[in-house]
């Protein structure tokens, strides 16, 4: 899996980081989300699913 991530679109909202905190985080300045594992392992892959589908802002990308 990998995950790509569109900061600009992001509206820090943190559901991301609720549904995957392995994969996700958020700026301590401003809440945008920040990446942190591009290529989660398997066992990642639901959790990171689940965060793309609850992001408001739809500003994270997975590919199977
Ligand atoms: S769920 Fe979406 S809008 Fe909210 S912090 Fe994560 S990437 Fe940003």
């Amino acid at each position: 899996m990998k995950v790509t991530i569109e900061q600009d679109k992001c509206v820090a909202s943190g559901q991301c980081v609720t549904a995957a905190m392995e994969v996700f985080d958020q700026r301590d300045e401003d809440g945008i989300v920040v990446l942190l594992n591009a290529e989660p392992p398997a066992d990642q892959a639901e959790d990171v699913r689940q965060a793309a589908a609850v992001c408001p802002a739809l500003a994270i990308a997975v590919e199977e």
